[in-house]
């Protein structure tokens, strides 16, 4: 009986380099052991440019291509979701299009997944390509959600792994949130996993899309999907506040019953601006949190499928 490898691609204005990685990738996955056949899952997030033209042409010529096509730009988690939600295979690796996660890697991923493992999570040895401001705040990023989340991250994991079809089927029916860190859920779904380590080559063609910004924003929502502590903040420090006003109850009497007069302004001014400091913080937490909420409220789609292209059945998925 023969096995079927899905080999998921998130596209997104990826147009110089797609043919290269076409190659590369399809050069590799003809030479895999019986008795796996492949199929090559592009998802086109909404991409501006003329990549889905190039995706058709290849799709046109090779029916082992396959090409789901969103409305408009979703962003990288969604398309790998929906690459694991249209992915036919046993197993499914997802990976980017900038040739950035090297291909070589595909048999050593089936090796693992032939032995069993149902998460394979790939690990970046050195990011050579990242600049140091990347590399500094990425680590940072994972301590501090180790540090308040009870999933333990793998520090160097990247959107290069591989699930076998259990651990796919787990993501397709749960872990729909609307904010979400796909890689966070493929670190805590259990199973039978492992990593292997690569090194990451620099981007064949294009840039990144990934701003500070839009990492910075990432993080806090990862933060806030993986951890209630920020929320737990509010009592801690209304604790805290409350010792300390204690504390300058005591020394304003202690100064009254000495001097006389309780020493005045600058205290108010002090204590006020502390309290309201940690109240707005607080706030604005408790309001990131109904952000979310609000979003898992109104349901909308975590991505809207277009067309596709050599996908029979036509799936009827969101
Ligand atoms: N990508 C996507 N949608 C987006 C942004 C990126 O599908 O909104 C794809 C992109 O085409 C690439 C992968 O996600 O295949 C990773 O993006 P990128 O290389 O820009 O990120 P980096 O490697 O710099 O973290
Ligand atoms: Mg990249």
């Amino acid at each position: 009986m023969s096995k079927l490898l899905s080999v998921v691609v998130s596209v997104y204005n990826e147009e110089p380099g797609l043919r290269e990685f076409y190659e590369e990738t399809g050069k590799i996955l003809k030479t895999l052991p019986k008795p796996w056949d492949y199929e090559l899952l592009f998802i086109n997030d909404g991409s501006a440019d003329g990549s889905l033209a190039v995706l058709r042409e290849f799709a046109a010529t090779d029916p082992k291509v396959k090409i789901v096509n969103f409305s408009r730009n979703f962003g990288h988690e969604a398309a790998m979701i929906a690459g694991i939600d249209y992915a036919a295979g046993d197993g499914i690796v997802c990976m980017d299009a900038d040739l950035q996660h090297p291909p070589e890697c595909i048999p050593e991923i089936l090796k693992k997944l032939e032995e069993g493992y149902q998460v394979i999570n790939m690990v970046r040895t050195r990011n050579k390509t990242a600049g140091f401001l990347k590399n500094v705040t990425s680590s940072a990023f994972y301590r501090l959600i180790n540090c308040l989340s009870d999933v333990k991250f793998e520090a160097n994991a990247s959107d290069f792994f591989a699930v076998g079809k259990e651990a796919a089927q787990v993501l397709r029916s749960s872990y729909r949130e609307k904010v979400r860190f796909l890689r966070g859920y493929v670190q805590s779904i259990g199973f039978k996993r492992t990593t292997l380590e690569y090194e990451a080559r620099p981007r064949f063609a294009g840039e990144s899309k990934y701003s500070i910004r839009s990492l910075l924003k990432f993080s806090i929502n990862t933060i806030l999907c993986f951890s209630d502590l920020p929320l737990k903040l509010g009592i801690y420090s209304g604790v805290l506040v409350a010792l300390f006003g204690l504390a300058v109850m005591i020394y304003t009497i202690y100064t009254w019953a000495k001097y006389g007069a309780p020493s005045g302004y600058a205290t108010i001014v002090v204590l006020l601006s502390f309290m309201f400091a940690m109240l707005f913080i607080i706030v604005g937490i408790i309001g990131e949190y109904i952000a979310i909420l609000f979003a898992e409220l109104k349901d909308r789609p975590v991505y809207i499928v277009q067309d596709t292209e050599n996908i029979s059945g036509g799936k009827e998925r969101d």
